[in-house]
């Protein structure tokens, strides 16, 4: 069976290589969810992964089969799996459980172990191959009706667990009826936080360096938020044009960005950070200015990764909830598919280079 994998550590090895056909006694117990991949997402971790600074191979391999954001559809089950069925159509969560308390509670998101198990990132084959097993703990179904979009599930479950977060933060202050909200960065990942945040009633200003018009800024607009050009607007000063900001969003990946965000904050607000760096910067900033700010202001940083199956149930429902209130913008997202894993050359260089591109997908299979 065929999969696209890279060699870890090594820059562009991007390859396709011959995994065994998997078979549900591969999960013990009769537990086995044999899924059909039928697309596949990839994301700047992807593109790390390429570039050979970020994954792992399996213990035995060499090679680590790549892709973390899959839509499937479940071709047999073993006799002790209850709810899934031959024909549904599946996500599946990307990290696996370790051995902190986290990981025993179904929390693995916030495993403290140092070595963490991931699918198609570290440890473990991904998604962009043929067909993969796994245990129903970890399968989300999603309702036929959204499959156009269901390739989004994974990157929708990282804004949710982030957002979630903050609102659980935010318990702390008794009542907490957050009114505006920054996103920062407008990928995938920042208009899916635009897309959240509206869901949730708050007024958003997305923030990116791109001058619009651009499909991104078109998007944002789309669901009645605001688009800012950080060229014409830098964060602190559009807090101040269109906050406080009870709820930045960060989703950059730049450092210099997370600390404009604690300066632009509002009193008793949540800054998310989501974005990882590639690179080991050291940067200035105005220490004293965001201590103050933040003790006098009692205001909070959080950083947030990966997603529990819990983050992905809510992302299925505000998926609908988003298909019902601004038909059809989802799909607008999936602006980049490549047919077939052979194709695995375009896909790279899509991610690579495309500037335009919002989301590329692989199509390993008609849905
Ligand atoms: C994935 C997360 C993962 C993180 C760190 C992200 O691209 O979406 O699931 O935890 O990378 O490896
Ligand atoms: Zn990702």
């Amino acid at each position: 069976m065929k999969a696209v994998a890279v060699f870890p550590g090594k820059a562009d090895s991007m390859h396709l290589a011959d995994l065994p056909e998997p078979s549900i006694d591969d999960v013990p117990d009769g537990r086995g969810v044999l899924v059909e991949v039928l697309r596949v997402g990839v994301d700047g971790t992807d593109e790390e992964i390429n570039a050979g600074e970020y994954g792992a191979a399996p213990e035995g391999y060499d090679f680590l089969v790549t892709g973390h954001e899959s839509f499937g559809r479940v071709l047999e089950v073993g006799p002790n799996v209850g709810d899934l069925r031959p024909g549904d159509h599946v996500t599946a969560t990307v990290r696996r459980p370790g051995d902190s308390i986290y990981d025993l509670i179904g929390a693995y998101d916030m495993t403290t172990d140092e070595t963490y198990y991931e699918r198609g990132i570290n440890l473990l084959h991904g998604f962009l191959t043929e067909r993969y097993v796994e245990d129903p703990e970890y399968i989300v179904k999603v309702p036929a009706a959204l499959k156009e979009v269901g390739v989004l599930m994974e990157p929708v479950s990282i804004v949710e667990k982030g957002v979630e977060q903050a609102y659980e933060i935010q318990r702390r202050l008794g009542i907490w009826r957050p009114r505006r909200a920054a996103v920062v960065g407008a990928g995938s990942l920042g208009l899916l936080a635009t897309l959240i945040l509206r869901l949730h009633g708050l007024e958003v200003t997305t923030l990116a360096r791109t001058d619009p018009p651009t499909l991104n800024s078109e998007l944002v607009e789309a669901l009645d938020a605001r688009y800012e050009s950080t060229n014409e607007l830098p964060i602190p000063q559009a807090a101040e044009k269109y906050g406080p900001f009870d709820l930045i969003f960060e989703a950059t990946g730049a450092s210099s960005v997370a600390f404009e965000g604690m300066e632009a904050l509002g009193k008793n607000g949540v800054l998310v950070l989501t974005g990882i760096s590639g690179a080991d910067r050291t940067i200035e900033v105005p220490g004293d200015r965001i201590l103050n700010g933040f003790v006098l202001g009692n205001k909070v940083v959080v950083g947030t990764v990966n997603a529990n199956r819990s983050h992905f149930e809510r992302g299925v429902q505000d998926v609908a909830l988003a298909e019902a209130r601004y038909p059809g913008w989802l799909g607008r997202l999936l602006t980049h598919p490549v047919r077939g894993l052979e194709n695995y050359g375009e896909m790279v260089r899509l991610l690579n280079e495309e500037q335009g591109a919002i989301k590329v997908f692989a199509e390993v299979a008609d849905l």
